[in-house]
Order: C-alpha cells, then structure tokens, then sequence
C-alpha cells in the first residue's frame, strides 16, 4: 500500500471513524476495510480482505454496483437488521476505488415521521378550516349584519382561506420532500407558461397588473414533470402579481440554448431587503414589510418552488430591491437532442 494509506493520521482515521471505509485494488479485490464497515455490513475483516466485493456482498447489489462502476458515485445501500446506508464511491488516479458509507438510518426514519406528521396535520387541517369559512359565509345569509359584524367575519373568512392554502402547501411539501416520483417527459415552457398566465389572468386584471409574456422561438425542451414545473412557474408568476403595486406590468420571459432553459419573472413591486433576500426560500418565511403582511400567503410558494426546480437538477434564485422590485429566474438543464 502507498504511503497515503499507512499514514499514522489515515490509520488512526480509518479504525476510529463511524463511517464505513472500503478500497479495493486495482484488481478488483478488498484490500482494505474498516471495522466500522465490517461491523456495518456483517462480515468480519479477515473475511473480506482479499476477496473481490462480488463474492463476499452478493446480498448488497448497491454496494457491487459501487465497486463495479468507474468516476463518483452516490448510492443508497440496504444494511442488514433494516438499517440504510449512503455509499459514496471513488476512483483514485492510481486504480483504486473507494466506497465510504454513512448509516441514515436514524436520520431516515427521523425524516419519515416528520413528513407523515406533517402530511397527517395538513390533511386533518383542511376539513375543519374549510367548515369555519362555510359557517362564516351561511351567517351573512340567515339576517342583517351591521358593518363591524360584516367586518369580523370578512376577516374570520379571509383567515380560514390563509390557513386553507397553508396547510394545501404543507401537502404538496410533504409530498414533495418525501422524494415521490417525478414524471419524465419532454416539457414545452411556453405552453406551460401560457397555462400559467390563463390561470392569473383575473388576479392580474383584479390588482391592475398587465401581464407581457416573451418566449424565445425556439425554446429548448427540458425533461420532467409538467405538472410540477408549471407549479413552479405559477408561483413566481403569483407572487409577481400580488407583490406587485397597481397599474404595473409584470414581465415573464423564457430563453435558453442547447443546454439550458431559463424562465424569469420580473415585477415592478414592493421589492426584497437585501438582508431577507437569502430567506425568502425557507419554509414559512414571509417578509416583515407590511405590506406583505397584508396580503394572503403561507411562506412555502417559494420553498416548492425551489423543491421543485431543484429535484430536476436546476437552480432558482431573486435579484431585487427594495421599492423597485425583484426578478425571479429559474434554469433547467435542456434535454439533449
Ligand atoms: P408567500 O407569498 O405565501 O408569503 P412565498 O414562499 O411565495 O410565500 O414567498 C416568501 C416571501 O418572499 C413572501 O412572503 C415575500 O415576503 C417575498 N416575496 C416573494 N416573491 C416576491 C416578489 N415578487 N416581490 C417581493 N417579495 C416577494
């Protein structure tokens, strides 16, 4: 073995690390294994040492494909007694390869629980919610109302809508981060974007906004889930509109080459502090200006929006300033032709 694998420092790493270590030899044999790996993988070091993973992991097809694959790779790989592993594997310039893996288990299962709380509470939300707007419209039907009754209850109505769409989000988030499987279609923007805009027209012509949409001819297709991307494009779209103030013009565009599509929202509206611009992606963050505390809205149009993107290898991010407005753009990988 090279200097680098004997090193007192890499000795003292590998046998008191958590992390399961694996090298095989250029030949294809275990040439190394920690025993935090064997311990992990249920075999004894003497066991593997010298045999090639195919005969000694035959019950761990993801960590052969590890082993068997050239250039990095990251795999999920099934322990026994039910626990998990991520596998990272690595070829070294002098043919070596290295598998490090780290026990999730507990982190999955923390995971798994959060989301099945959170989808649990949002489902059991809605249906109550929903009943307190029904009952609140039905009162104004059965007598007179004076103005301060009319004005309670036109808040009690606007209030159950906001906690409606939250606790919506809070499932399409769940979902989401629950890593449910995305389509894998060709997607044609323009056409989603054209949906998109149908869908706000009447919120636009509502607050006065005009909406000018520019796509480029032709646009590059990306692949993915339509439903989702459209999701995606909505929400900026929607927050384009209602962060915009009246008579102004929202401008969406969309533009791209051989290898990558973009799509951006531009509004002239009440802008982002530079300080809140890395915020407003977090889950449930919402703007200290008051003017947006005014306006409906949960804080998790922005988190999906970003769920969503990113789950199909692309990136989403916010110029603005405040007072004057902000961009949202987005970019998707092209598919190749
Ligand atoms: P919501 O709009 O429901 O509050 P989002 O996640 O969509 O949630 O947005 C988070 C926050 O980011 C908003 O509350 C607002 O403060 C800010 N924001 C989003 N889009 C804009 C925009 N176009 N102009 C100004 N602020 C925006």
């Amino acid at each position: 073995m090279s200097d680098a694998y004997s090193s007192p420092a890499y000795q003292f790493i590998f046998r008191s690390t958590s992390d399961g270590i694996l090298i095989t030899s250029k030949e294809g044999v275990v040439e190394q294994i920690n025993p935090a790996a064997a311990a992990m993988l249920g075999v004894t070091v003497e066991e593997a040492l010298g045999r090639s993973p195919e005969m000694i992991f035959s019950q761990h097809p993801a960590l052969i494909n590890l082993f068997t694959r050239r250039g990095s790779q990251t795999l999920d790989v099934r322990l026994p007694k039910r626990r998990l592993a991520v596998g990272i594997a690595n070829t070294q310039p002098d043919g070596r390869r290295i598998v490090m893996l780290q026990d999730v288990t507990e982190k999955q299962e923390l995971e798994t629980r959060r989301e099945a709380l959170i989808s649990t509470m949002s489902h059991d939300l809605r249906n109550p919610i929903s009943a307190l707007g029904g009952f609140a419209e039905l009162v104004e039907k059965f007598g007179e109302l004076n103005p301060q009754q009319q004005k309670f209850l036109t808040r009690i109505r606007q209030t159950a809508q906001k906690l409606y769409d939250v606790a919506g989000s809070l499932v399409d988030l769940a979902w989401i981060e629950a890593g449910m499987p995305l389509a894998h279609r060709p997607i044609n923007l323009g056409l989603l974007i054209d949906r998109a805009v149908t869908q706000l027209t009447s919120l636009a012509m509502e607050r006065k906004i005009t909406i000018a949409v520019s796509v480029q001819d032709p646009m590059p297709t990306v692949i993915g889930d339509p439903e989702r991307i459209q999701a995606a494009i909505y929400q900026l779209l929607h927050n384009g509109i209602l962060y915009s103030l009246g008579e102004q013009t929202v401008a969406v565009h969309a533009w791209g080459d051989m290898h990558e599509a973009y799509f951006s929202v531009a509004d002239r509206g009440i802008g982002i502090a530079d300080d809140e611009l890395e915020l407003i992606f977090d889950r449930l963050y919402r703007s200290r200006d008051e003017r947006v505390r005014d306006l409906p809205g949960g804080g998790l149009g922005l988190t999906i929006a970003r769920t969503i993107v990113t789950r199909h290898g692309g990136d989403i991010w916010a110029s603005s300033n405040l007072g004057v407005g902000s961009t949202f753009t987005f970019v998707l990988p092209a598919a190749q032709p």
